[in-house]
Order: C-alpha cells, then sequence, then structure tokens
C-alpha cells in the first residue's frame, strides 16, 4: 500500500476559528488512515470575495495517507460537516470550517469532484506561506517552486495570530 504525502488548507471564520481549527486538526490525528501530521502556525487573513464578512483563520496541515484521493476528500468533508458547516453554495462564503486538499504526493487530479493541486492555491498567501513553515522546499507537481509561488505574492492581508 502506497502512502502519499499530504497538505491540508483549512479556513474559519464563523463562530470559533480556533476552536474549529483545533478540532480538525484533532479530527484529522484521531483518523486511523491518516498520520504523521504536522501544523503549521495559525493566520489571520482577510476574506476573499465578499468583504462584507469576518476576517479568517488559516493553517496548514502536513499528514501522510495511503487513502485515495477522492476518499481524503469525503473525510475532510465529513470534518467539515461535523463542524456546523452549511453549504449555502456561495462561492468564498463566510464559513465555520472549510478543508481544502491543496496537494496529494506529486499528482495532478482533474475529476468532477475534485482539482489537485488545489486551482487557486498559488494565488493565496494564506495559503503558501504556512505551507513554507512545513515544507520549505517544496516543489509542486508542475515543477514550480514554492519560492517561486510565494516571490510575488502580497503579505498585506496577511498576519500571524497573536
Ligand atoms: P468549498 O466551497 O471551497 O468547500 O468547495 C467545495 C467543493 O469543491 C466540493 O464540492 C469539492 O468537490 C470541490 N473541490 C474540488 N477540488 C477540491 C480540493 N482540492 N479540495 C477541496 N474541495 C475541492
Amino acid at each position: 500500500m502506497s502512502v502519499s504525502i499530504c497538505y491540508i488548507g483549512l479556513g474559519s471564520n464563523l463562530g470559533n476559528p480556533i476552536t474549529y481549527l483545533n478540532n480538525a486538526v484533532e479530527a484529522l490525528q484521531a483518523h486511523p488512515q491518516i498520520s504523521a501530521l504536522t501544523v503549521s502556525r495559525f493566520y489571520n487573513s482577510k476574506p476573499q470575495g465578499s468583504q462584507n464578512q469576518p476576517d479568517y483563520l488559516n493553517a496548514v496541515v502536513q499528514c501522510e495517507t495511503a487513502l485515495e484521493a477522492h476518499d481524503l476528500l469525503d473525510v475532510l468533508q465529513n470534518i467539515e460537516n461535523n463542524n456546523h458547516r452549511e453549504r449555502t453554495g456561495e462561492h468564498w462564503g463566510a464559513r465555520t470550517l472549510d478543508l481544502d486538499l491543496l496537494l496529494y504526493g506529486n499528482i495532478i487530479i482533474e475529476s468532477a469532484t475534485l482539482s489537485v493541486p488545489h486551482p487557486w492555491m498559488c494565488k493565496r498567501s494564506f495559503v503558501l506561506y504556512p505551507l513554507r513553515e512545513l515544507s520549505p522546499h517544496l516543489v509542486l507537481p508542475d515543477g514550480r517552486t514554492l519560492e517561486q509561488c510565494i516571490a510575488n505574492l502580497s503579505t498585506d492581508d496577511l498576519e500571524l495570530m497573536r
């Protein structure tokens, strides 16, 4: 059984975001087919899309799993659902907990339900900065280095949680 190193983006801007992010980390840690978890520091970020919503708390988790990528996505969506996530259909709307599969090994996936690498990850400082804490020399499946991707990203909307 092959094991893949995966990266998961965590976000929350409703209720108690620290609790929701910690709940997500605990649920991933407790999963029998997920191991070797490391967690970045937590960051505050400004919302994308509608500004008429609270700021976000974000982090990134690195883990190892033998789960197939779509099965891992199911696990992430179950964790979201267990944390009061309501699916309004609004893109970039406020949410108690959002879990994105950023990277699954070095694999590119384009299916009806899953795009990996996550399509917007390289445009998001709240993804790339915590990701760099965990894997500073990371290379994306298309050959770009994390350093190249991060070079043009502003950190104006990003702040380490105090
Ligand atoms: P969101 O509103 O960000 O939670 O988007 C959830 C939807 O995005 C789900 O229906 C997923 O099937 C889809 N999706 C596609 N690629 C990904 C990914 N890499 N990680 C998480 N959700 C994804």
